[in-house]
Parts: structure tokens; sequence; C-alpha cells
């Protein structure tokens, strides 16, 4: 039960949410403390939180763990320890809520369920750890901003499934496991656990990628496996809606279409869905297909600051070739010590070019030891690849640096790239 005073315990994007809620719902200014160790709050040392303010009721963010002392001593005393999930379940009415985790593929997943519901529930919510907290929407419901859902799509992290005991789902999904967060778990059986568990709160089945790396392994081995439905892009069923026509690019992602896809035939979302999943051309700045112009495609993956998913994006991109096609990759940007030199392994991909861009042009060149020309910036690289770049191509942003030479964030530097692709072929139409 909540009990005065309240700490919310990390101000970031949930904190906030959380606060709000709690003030829409009558608690009043006096009645809330608020701790962070590196945002502005009014304590930043659990001790004196603790000491001075004597909180009843913990509201914990999913980036401080539970096991930390002072909240498991907390907890030991009889402090009420909850968490942001929790306090908008308590708004809940008859909403339809599904859950989705899992190690890769969350956010793709979830984003695939809202483009199925934008197809016809305008009142829909998707959120949770990806975008808006799940607070913003009880908050919304409770002072008439918004209309109450009818269906509520969350994307839970394995730390907010640690502490959502009040969460009941009607339908859950898990989308991969895999190793990740050790810094967390005692050991990998116990990170999968805290995500499995998940089914003990899910009314109806849970839903799972049959090719989501350890997942089915693990899976099988559960007592609840029998509640589950497994699918994949190979899943018969699913061939009539040809969900391999789907906007999104990579093997991967059909699995996560055919995940979204059977979730949405199994709630009985009208078929309608299934067109908009397949139109969904992915998040932003993520392996973003941007279409053709010309009969060149472009794909913006400005995200992309990890050599591995370089890697991916190369890869995923050359499947793509037409036999005539060249693809066009730009590198690039800021260098952080990066082991550009693990891009070696594209040498020998066939008809594929280079172009290195921005501060770190000549580290990422001579690293990866890889040929193309340099430009000192990702404009001029991408003007000379959109001039001599022919229908059948395939040009890919996927720039293996940050983007802080030269832009705020990998979204403005992604953004950059869409607006001056659409500006030079509007320009010549
Ligand atoms: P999350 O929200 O779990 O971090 P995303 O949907 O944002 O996952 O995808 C992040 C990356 O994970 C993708 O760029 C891709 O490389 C990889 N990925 C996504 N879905 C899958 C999948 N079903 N199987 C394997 N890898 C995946």
């Amino acid at each position: 039960m909540i009990q005065t005073p309240i700490a919310i315990v990390g101000m970031a994007k949930s904190g906030e949410s959380a606060e709000r809620l709690l003030l829409a719902r009558g608690f009043k200014k006096e009645d809330l403390l608020t701790f962070d160790q590196k945002a502005p709050a009014q304590f930043k040392d659990p001790q004196a939180l603790m000491s001075q303010g004597k909180p009843k009721t913990l509201v914990v963010s999913p980036g401080v763990p539970l096991k930390s002392p002072w909240i498991v001593e907390a907890a030991k005393s009889g402090v009420f320890i909850t968490s942001e999930i929790n306090l908008a379940c308590e708004c809940l009415k008859d909403e339809k809520v599904i859950g989705v985790t899992g190690s890769l593929g969350k956010s793709t997943t979830v984003s695939l369920l809202g483009a199925g519901l934008s197809a016809f529930d305008k009142n829909a919510f998707v959120g949770g750890n990806l975008g808006t907290p799940f607070c913003e929407y009880a908050y919304g419901v409770l002072t008439g901003k918004r209309p109450r859902a009818q269906w509520v799509v969350l994307e839970l992290s394995s730390y907010q499934l640690e502490n959502c005991n009040q969460l009941k789902l009607d339908y859950s999904a898990i989308t991969f496991l895999s190793a990740n967060h050790m810094e967390r778990y005692d050991s990998l059986q116990d990170y999968y656990k805290t995500k499995w568990q998940m089914i003990e709160q899910t009314k109806g089945p849970m839903f799972l990628n049959k090719n989501g790396g350890d997942l089915l392994h693990f899976a099988q081995k559960q007592s609840t496996y029998s509640r589950c439905i497994v699918t994949s892009q190979d899943d018969k069923s699913l061939l009539p809606h040809v969900l391999s026509q789907s906007a999104l690019l990579g093997s991967h992602n059909q699995d996560n279409i055919a995940l979204a896809a059977q979730i949405a035939l199994h709630c009985h979302w009208p078929i309608s869905t299934l067109q908009a999943m397949k139109s969904f051309q992915g998040l932003e700045h993520r392996l973003e297909n941007l279409g053709q112009f010309n009969g060149i495609r472009y794909i913006n993956d400005s995200k992309a600051t990890a050599m591995d998913s370089v890697l991916t994006a190369v890869t995923v991109a050359h499947e793509y070739l037409t036999p005539e096609g060249k693809l066009h990759v730009l590198l690039g940007g800021r260098d952080k010590n990066l082991p550009w030199d693990e891009l070696w392994a594209l040498k020998d991909l066939s008809r594929t070019e280079f172009v290195f861009f921005g501060e770190c042009r000549k580290i990422a060149q001579e690293k990866s030891d890889l040929p193309g020309p340099q430009f000192e910036k990702l404009e001029d690289a991408l003007t000379h690849i959109m001039n001599i770049a022919k229908s059948g191509d395939i040009v890919l942003l996927s720039p293996g640096g940050t983007s802080l030479d030269a832009f705020k964030g990998f979204e403005d530097r992604g953004n950059f790239f869409k607006e001056k692709v659409q500006n030079f072929y509007s320009s010549k139409s």
C-alpha cells in the first residue's frame, strides 16, 4: 500500500512521469521526495533520503538496482517498494494489455504492433520502456486529456519486470534471449527467468519467437511452456499473409513481423492491421528503409555506432542488391577508439564501395584498410554518392562513429541524411 512520504528514486523520464501522475492522483507536493545521484533532485545521498526524508514508499526507477543495499534495507524495515509501471496499473480499467520483452527486437516488435493498431484503434497506447512512459498514459486518462485505450502495448525491460507485480497482461511475447545486462544479474539463468516470469502475469498465451537465440531451448525446460505459442517467419499459418513483402529489412525482422502478426491474428484484430505492419519501415535511424529514389534504395542506420551494428547493416543491405546493383556505404563521424579493423571482414564483399566522412575519416580508413574516398562532411560524401549512384544501387548510412563531430545526436544526423536525399531528388523532378 502506498503511504506518504513517497520517494521517487531516479528522476529520469519515467520518474518525472510518476511524479506527475501522483500529483494528479491527489498527493501533495510536500508528500513527495525526489532522489537521483545525477539528475536534479532533492536528495543525492540515499542515507540522507532515508534518515531525513523518512519515506514510507519508494517508487524505484528501472535504472536503479533493487539489490542496492539501501533499498534492500528499506524493504526489510517495512518501506513499500513499487514502480512507475505499478502506479500506472492502478489507473487501468478494462484495457487489453500486451507486454513485450526480450534481449533484442523488443522495440521493433512493439512498434510493429503499434503500426497494426494504428489501422483500427486511434486511442491505443504504445510505450513503456520505448517512447512514452506508461504513467503518461495513466496521467492522460485520469486528467481527461486523452480517452481510455482499448489496447495497450508495453515494451518491458527486464528491470521493469523485476518490479511490476500489479501488472496484469492479457497477452505477452518474448522476442529473443541472449546474454545482456550481466552486470545486474547473478547468472544468465537469473536474467532469463526474470523475463520468463512475465508468463505468471499473463492471462492468455505468451508468444515466443522460434528463432530467438536461447529462447526456445530455455522455454522448453519451463513448466509453463505449454501456455506458449511459438512462431517465426517459417510459420505455415502465416504464409497467406505474405509477410515477406514487409518494408523491414533483414531476416531477423521477418521473425519480428511474424511474432507481431501472430499476436494480431490471435487478438482478432482486423486484417488491415497486417497490411499496416507490412508497410512499417522500421524504427527511425535503425536500418530505416527510406524506399527508392530513381530506383536507388536509401537506408538510414545513423544509430549504428558499434562495429557489430555496421557489419550487420552492411550484410543485410547487401542481401537486397539486384545482380547489377552496387552498395555504397557511408562510414565515419567521431571516433571513440573503435575497432575499425573489424570492418576488414567486408573487404571481399562484391559490388560494395565505401565512402569515409567526418572527423574520423582518416582513422576509420587507415584502421579498416578499406578503399574509398574521404570527405570532411557527410553532406559532401552523400552528394558524391548521389551523383554516381545508378538505378538498382543501395546507399547505406551506417557510420560506425558517433555523430558528435557535426551533429547533436544520431537522430539529428539521420534526419539530415533523410532531408538531403529527399531534397536532392525533389530538385531533380
Ligand atoms: P531492443 O528494443 O530489444 O533493443 P530493437 O528492436 O531496437 O531491439 O533492435 C535492436 C537490434 O537488435 C536490431 O538493430 C537488430 O540488429 C537486432 N534484432 C532485432 N530483432 C531481432 C531478432 N528477432 N533476432 C535477432 N536480432 C534482432
